[in-house]
């Protein structure tokens, strides 16, 4: 029942009918709650240099702990915040709660990629909110990037392709997330609003033990570099996996490997020491 035919016949399968009609309701209603973000929080994931070892900035992501449903995972309520509108108002608890961030911790030499929706992109009033929150907080374009998804990007109207255009143009960089993984088509890369952007986990996976995984990921640098895009290495969770990338083009390095996602505290700490000392630290994970 929940399948719905694509317009070639195939079925299309979203993320959000992988949840139960039953599980989405207890969501869009647990959301709807008046101080709902009360219960939100969000964590910093390291990105460091291409040495691994120099922190650049973080990706902040949204965690939600429900009295009434426990741990949600941003990926089960994203996709039904996307759709139930709520997105608008969560997407700015995250803007000025990340903002904040940056604000207490005293430096300007780190950034802070945040995720943005359609949604929040096609509100013609975005980017001069935004700008005009970073002005207040004391924060310059390049403490800031901007990450949409490759499959967002694929669906682009005219307002969304003008907000990130701003934000280009304002020094702001922006990053095709999980690229490869959103039927994007190569055509479009000629057009895509982007400065960088972020191969996907999928590519990461077997890069060490599978030649054609290795030549793909490879291949997919190529084309960044010569579209003369940053890239961002996602997902990356043992040493073997580090050792293969290491003849790629590529600027940053993001995983589990490398680091965690932090709580606030703990993030703020972590740039605080220097490189050299950084390894030698050890963080509480983020509690769950
Ligand atoms: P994403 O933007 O691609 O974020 C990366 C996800 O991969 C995060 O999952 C992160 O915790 C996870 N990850 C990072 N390194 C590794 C690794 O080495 N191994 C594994 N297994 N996973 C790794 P998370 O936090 O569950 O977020 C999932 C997705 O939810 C994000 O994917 C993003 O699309 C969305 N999301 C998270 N926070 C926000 C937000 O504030 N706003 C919006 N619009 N979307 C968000
Ligand atoms: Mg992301
Ligand atoms: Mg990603
Ligand atoms: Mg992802």
């Amino acid at each position: 029942e929940a399948k719905k035919r694509g317009k070639n016949g195939f079925c299309e399968f979203t993320p959000t009918m992988a949840v139960s009609k039953a599980r989405r309701l207890d969501i869009e209603k647990a959301l709807s709650h008046r101080n709902v973000f009360d219960q939100f929080h969000l964590v910093y994931q390291p990105i460091f240099a291409r040495n691994g070892i120099e922190i650049k900035g973080f990706e902040a992501l949204v965690r939600w702990h429900s009295p009434e449903l426990g741990v949600v995972s941003p990926t089960e309520f994203i996709p039904i915040a996307e759709e139930s509108g709520k997105i608008l108002a969560l997407g700015e608890w995250v803007c000025k709660t990340a903002c904040e961030f940056i604000e207490h911790s005293n430096r300007q030499d780190f950034f802070v990629s945040l995720n943005v929706t359609p949604l929040q992109l096609e509100q013609p009033g975005f980017y001069r909110w935004f700008t005009k929150l970073m002005q207040t907080k004391g924060i310059i374009p390049s403490q800031i990037k901007i990450e949409v998804t490759e499959s967002a990007l694929v669906s682009a109207d005219t307002q969304m392709t003008e907000s990130l255009e701003l934000f280009i143009e304002s020094d702001i960089d922006v990053y095709i997330d999980d690229f490869g993984t959103g039927h994007s088509s190569l055509a479009r890369l000629k057009s895509l609003p982007a400065t960088g952007l972020k191969i996907d986990k999928a590519f990461v996976d077997d890069v060490s033990h599978c030649i054609k995984a290795y030549r793909l990921i490879k291949t997919i640098a190529a084309i960044a570099e010569n579209f003369q895009l940053t890239v961002t290495v996602e997902g990356i969770e043992s040493e073997s996996q580090l050792r293969a990338l290491e003849h790629l083009y590529h600027h940053q390095l993001q995983g589990f490997l490398l680091g965690k996602p932090l709580i606030h505290t703990d993030a703020i700490q972590l740039i605080q020491i220097p490189p050299t000392c950084a390894q030698e630290r050890t963080f509480e994970r983020e509690p769950t």
